[in-house]
């Protein structure tokens, strides 16, 4: 069965480019459906992070974000799938249709599968001066290519030690925890126990971020009673994320359970999925939502 996507009733638009998003169009491709993906940024999502991807079945010995990204992306061009990279500024819904404004259009699918993820937990807005925040990241790609820099992460749990795993095989690593407990898998834990290049501060609070000499940062903490002052090229925060559904009109949050049981509004993979946040549950998701699209367009459309 092949369904005309210029038909009314048939216009599938899925909202990130991440595991989530493409699987679930990989599998909607399978019926000959053709969805529109709708990617603010790059395809990959949050996986081009991921330093060693050790529980995504078929790659013994692990695979990084980086290389099982390319191999979706590469699957994703061989099935033709249609990317258009604008972010998502608005969405809501009324009547039979949605509307979705990006910064170059705007879309009224009938059916939307909403998988973009979830955005960083942001530091306290007076933490850092104006002037320091562009060297202040909340993802480790875009520092993937930096070598002998030394790098503080703020934070003490997978992403903080993935992150620090993943920088510290070319750069100095500190990795500062408010707290006294490590919050990471035992495994990364110890990783991080061995490497050379990583530091390991408890119970450090950082309470302001300053412009230092030859345009380094210098960073204020305390711990315990002591005052503690730290150099450091660049910060990475890892300090917890949360759903990116910033562009979800208030009411369409409130009608969203309603939609969701007339099989015209899903959300798929981390944006909904709390602490179990995992590729291949990403993945598992986008396959199953296809196949419920499927199902509920067969049963339409007879
Ligand atoms: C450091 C690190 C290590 C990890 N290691 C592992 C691991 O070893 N094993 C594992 O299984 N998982 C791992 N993960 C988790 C994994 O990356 C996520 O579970 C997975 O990427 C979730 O996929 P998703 O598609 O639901 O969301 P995401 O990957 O977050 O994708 C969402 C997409 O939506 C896009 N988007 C968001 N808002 C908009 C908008 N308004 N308009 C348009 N597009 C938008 C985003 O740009 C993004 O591309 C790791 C994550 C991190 C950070």
């Amino acid at each position: 069965m092949n369904f005309d996507m210029k038909q009314p009733g048939k216009e599938i638009v899925i909202i990130g480019a991440g595991p989530a998003g493409l699987a679930t169009a990989l599998q909607l491709k399978r019926y000959g459906i053709s969805p529109l993906i709708l990617e603010k940024d790059q395809v990959g999502g949050l996986l081009r992070n991921a330093n060693l991807v050790e529980n995504y079945p078929g790659f013994p010995g692990g695979i990084s974000g980086i290389k099982l990204v390319k191999l979706f992306q590469k699957q994703i061009d061989s099935s033709e799938i249609r990317v258009s990279f604008e972010a998502v500024t608005e969405m809501a819904h009324s009547g039979t249709r949605f509307e979705i404004v990006t910064s170059e259009n705007t879309y009224t699918p009938d059916v939307v599968i909403i998988a973009s993820g979830t955005k960083p937990r942001t530091l306290e807005a007076n933490l850092a001066q104006e002037e320091v925040k562009d060297k202040i990241y909340y993802e480790v790609y875009p520092l993937l290519r930096s070598k002998s820099k030394r790098i503080t992460i703020i934070g003490a749990g997978d992403a903080a030690f993935d992150y620090a795993l993943n920088l510290a095989k070319n750069n100095e690593v500190t990795i500062l925890n408010r707290g006294n407990q490590v919050k990471c898998l035992p495994l990364l834990w110890e990783r991080a126990l061995i490497s050379k290049h990583i530091t390991y501060l408890s119970e450090v609070r950082t309470r302001s971020i300053k412009l230092g000499v030859n345009n380094g940062l210098l960073l204020e903490c305390e711990s315990c009673s002591d005052k503690l002052v730290l150099e450091a090229d660049f910060i990475v925060t890892a300090i917890g994320r949360e759903p990116a559904i910033d562009y979800v009109s208030i009411s369409l949050k409130n009608e969203a359970r309603e939609l969701e049981k007339k099989q015209k509004l899903y959300f798929v993979g981390d944006v909904h999925n709390d602490l179990y946040r995992q590729t291949a549950i990403a993945v598992g998701e986008g396959i199953i939502t296809g196949m419920k699209i499927f199902r509920y367009l067969e049963v339409t459309s007879k």
